[in-house]
């Protein structure tokens, strides 16, 4: 049974240090009541209150972990509806999916692409964490055969998809390799959920549940949960857009709204069908309300970049700005002692921008951020997060004057106004580049450090 914020907040140190981020040990008991935080946010909280407030402090939603090593991926614990609220944490795995019924060659073709395919976005590496092999043609050893050449082929994390204990059990023994990658099973039904059940926990491996219905889900996954699998995702075995996006609404609510167990799971959705853009459509649809996992037919390039993008605007924290290191970076290779260096700040839109038309100018350069906690020039310029005292310390922090064997810095345009006092300030020459990125390439052709612009 919950306990409410009063019953928590006795049991909580109640010096009201301010650790975890609320100012009063009470306010922090109001926020765990809610299950809008976690209770390790307070450091000081004794083992003994730990244990009494598992219960109030369990996450509505579970975190679960599917894959292994560096290519294990964690879902759920989640525990605001909105984003605005807090923050989303644990962002959605996108996957492909394959059928058993494709010749080799086919499937190789489709392996290596989704092997290779990844690209770099505000410093996030995207690539697909997941294929799932269907199970088709009914055959378990034709399935198993399959998964063999899944995980030759691709390091991505393996999704059995079929209902046939016998087809996921064969894929297990023919396949030493696929318990270690610790899988997604795919599903376990009313009809097969002891033999899936007893398949998952002996493999250790992920289950998602597919009900026909809620009621039959919220049946099904204490018993799945009582035969030892730690590692549940739901499936509301809807097929249209409108009732499966009803479906995983419903979901997320019963779990934080209701503190409802059986439904506090991570989702997961196949996205099936002959039309390439409605596929796209609905996986976008599932990732804005509530899915965990995706897995798209194919899942093209042309699906992908969309839905990788909404997925990491939608998974950043909104209460923090997304940062770079602040520090000297070299973009380009072979930088010598007359490299050019530019100044920026640390919000990563900005960095990447201005690092990627560096790479374009093929210029080798340093590019130095400082810290203006993630915010953009102008912004920090006129808040006073950028200075030329602030801009001095970064360039004597940065270690570039043993590097270098000039002392000429490039500023954004935006801010020349600097320039003079960052001179007197940093004892170096002072530049002023383009006001906008673009404008770098061309900038940099004509520029010699040391001769000024
Ligand atoms: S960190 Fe713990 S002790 Fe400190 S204010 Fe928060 S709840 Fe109270």
């Amino acid at each position: 049974m919950a306990l409410s914020a009063m019953e928590i907040y006795k049991l909580l140190p109640q010096t009201n240090c301010g650790d975890c981020g609320f100012p009063t040990c009470l306010a922090f008991a109001m926020q765990l009541a809610n299950k809008q935080v976690s209770l390790d946010d307070c450091p000081h909280v004794s083992e003994e209150a730990k244990q009494e407030l598992a219960s109030a402090s369990a996450p509505p939603i579970q975190l679960i972990k599917v894959g292994s090593g560096e290519r294990e991926i964690e879902l759920g614990k989640e525990t605001v509806l909105y984003r605005h609220e807090e923050t989303f944490h644990n962002q959605p795995g996108l996957g492909a999916l394959v059928s058993d019924e494709l010749n080799d060659e086919e499937l190789q073709e489709k392996f290596s692409y989704f092997k290779e395919f990844s690209y770099e976005r505000i410093g996030e590496t995207i690539a697909f964490e997941l294929v799932g092999v269907k199970n088709d043609s009914g055959d378990p050893g034709r399935f198993a055969e399959v998964v063999g050449l899944l995980l030759e082929s691709t390091g991505q994390i393996p999704v059995l998809i079929s209902q046939d204990p016998e087809a996921v059990e064969k894929a297990f023994s023919e396949n030493a390799e696929l318990a270690e990658r610790r899988p997604l099973i795919f599903a376990a039904t009313a009809a097969n959920s002891d033999k899936m059940a007893a398949l998952a926990a002996e493999h250790d491996a992920a289950l998602a549940v597919k009900g026909n219905g809620l009621e039959e889900l919220a049946e099904l996954t204490p018993e799945i949960k009582e035969a030892g699998v730690e590692n549940i995702l739901l499936n509301p075995g809807t097929e249209e857009p409108l009732a499966t996006l009803q479906e995983m609404t419903q979901i997320r609510r019963q779990a934080l709204k209701n503190n409802f167990r059986p439904l506090g799971y991570p989702t997961v959705s196949l996205v099936e069908g002959d039309d390439p853009q409605e596929q796209l459509l609905d996986a976008a649809t599932y990732t804005c309300k509530y899915n965990d996992i995706v897995l798209i037919e194919d899942a093209k390039a042309w699906q992908a970049l969309p839905l990788t993008v909404l997925r990491q605007n939608i998974y950043t924290d909104p209460r923090v700005p997304p940062t770079v290191e602040a520090k000297a970076f070299e973009v380009g290779e072979d930088l010598d002692e007359n490299a050019p260096v530019l100044m920026t700040t640390n919000f990563a839109l900005t960095y990447f921008t201005v690092a990627s038309e560096v790479e374009t100018s093929r210029v080798p350069s340093y590019i130095l951020t400082v810290d203006t906690e993630g915010q953009s020039v102008l912004t920090a310029y006129s808040s006073e997060n950028l200075n030329a005292e602030i801009a001095a310390k970064a360039l004597k922090e940065s270690g570039l004057e043993d590097k270098l064997n000039h002392r000429e810095v490039i500023i954004p345009g935006y801010i020349a106004v600097m320039s003079g006092s960052l001179e007197v300030e940093s004892g170096w020459d002072v530049v002023v580049g383009p006001r906008e990125a673009s404008g770098i390439p061309a900038f940099l052709r004509d520029y010699t450090p040391g001769e000024g612009q």
